[in-house]
């Protein structure tokens, strides 16, 4: 799940990183009232789930409060990477002398936190990660112990000659773990830290991410979820209890398992087409699942044909034939079927299938090849 800047700066403040105050506007009226109150210079941020903001014209310097009006207006309702901005953030305007990166990701390959840094922060980060990897330092993270005071020093050392400055840094990067550790993320970075002109150290940005697993354990950081600012068919998908994910494709697949489900888009692109989804309906599919799934994927214009590929295990079959057939009913199918079933129920499924008009296979090469050839001719 993401979270905007400002909730993310909420979540770093109150592990004590040094955050500028700031406050959430959505009108250019709330945004003025905003920028007095703060009185001098503000910036004024977009608020949506896209880094490049700045770049992206979403970041603006304001002199005063009329001025930060003037720009709340622009902002709001602009796109950005295809998201619409809702919401600016507006906070005190810092004079900048330098920008840090501090990032923190689970990575795979160590299996561990990992902690980069680089003195070349700013806006091009992803920029200088290809083409000055050297200017980026690692520290891969032990969870049992957290970054130790000593790392955390040896890695801002890195990044600030001053030793005072560097101690500070040290302290941020621990913190900055604890933030990490403590609200189940996926990703924590600020981007820049800024040295600014009083030589102290600033979070001037922060992005969170926490992973969707964490949530359950977590209901205060589930009530942070901005479902406006996500993709509706994900929305629609979890709320049925569906795993979804919105992909580019034309073949739309429903596959019972996670593992399945991957091994199915392999199997689509293996015969050269592009699946338009991940979706799993989970292990026991009732059939009212399958008819939320069924309404998810036809939702999608770029769909031209539907696979279901169903393993029944747990999952009876008769359970997926007649939620196929209930979904067919109520929804008025304008593509074509390819159904792949075979497993628990299966005569009693194909039995299902065969009244209401349908075949299924139950070989899955054959399935995905015809699907492909389908959404094609479609
Ligand atoms: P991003 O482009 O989405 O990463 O948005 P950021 O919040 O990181 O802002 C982009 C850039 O705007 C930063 O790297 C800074 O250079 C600049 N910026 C952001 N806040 C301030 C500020 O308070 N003062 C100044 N002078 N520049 C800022
Ligand atoms: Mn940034």
């Amino acid at each position: 799940m993401n979270l905007h800047e400002y909730q993310a700066r909420d979540i770093l403040r109150r592990h004590g990183i040094p955050v500028p105050p700031g406050e959430v506007a959505t009108s250019a009226d709330q945004a003025r009232a905003i920028a007095a109150r703060l009185g001098g210079a503000v910036v004024v941020k977009a608020q949506v789930h896209a880094g490049g903001r700045g770049k992206a014209g979403g970041v603006k310097l304001a002199r005063d409060a009329a001025e930060a009006a003037a720009h709340a207006a622009k902002i709001l309702g602009m796109t950005i990477k295809g998201l619409v901005v809702q919401r600016v953030l507006i906070a005190p305007a810092a004079e900048i002398t330098a920008e840090s990166y501090l990032g923190i990701v689970v990575d795979r390959a160590s299996q561990r936190p990992m902690l980069m840094v680089s003195a070349a922060g700013g806006v091009d980060i992803e920029e200088v990660a290809v083409q000055a990897p050297e200017k980026i330092h690692r520290l891969a993270v032990d969870p049992r112990y957290g970054v130790l005071p000593h790392q955390a020093l040896g890695v801002a050392l890195k990044l600030y000659g001053d030793l005072t400055r560097a101690r500070a840094a040290a302290d941020i990067m621990q913190r900055l773990y604890g933030a990490f550790y403590a609200v189940g993320a996926s990703l924590a970075e600020i981007n820049p830290l800024a040295t600014t002109r009083d030589g102290a150290l600033a979070a001037l940005d922060a992005k969170i991410v926490i992973d969707d697993n964490e949530l359950t354990r977590h209901p205060e950081l589930a009530a942070l979820r901005d479902t406006s600012a996500e993709a509706p068919s994900e929305v629609a998908a979890r709320e049925a209890g569906l795993t979804f994910i919105k992909l580019d494709g034309s073949v739309g697949c429903c596959v019972n398992g996670a593992g399945l489900a991957m091994a199915t888009m392999d199997l689509v692109k293996y015969y050269g087409g592009e699946p338009a989804n991940f979706l799993d309906i989970g292990g026991s599919s009732d059939p009212q699942k399958v008819v939320s799934a069924l309404r998810i994927i036809t939702a999608d214009p770029s769909v031209r044909a539907i696979l279901f590929n169903i393993f029944g295990g747990i999952t009876r079959g008769d359970d997926v034939a007649n939620g196929i057939v209930q979904a067919t009913g109520q929804l008025a199918l304008k593509v074509p079927l390819v159904i792949r079933l075979t497993g628990t129920n299966e005569e009693l499924a194909i039995e299902i299938l065969t009244k209401a008009g349908f075949s299924a296979l139950s070989d899955m090469d054959e399935a995905v090849k015809q699907a492909v050839a389908k959404a094609r001719t479609a």
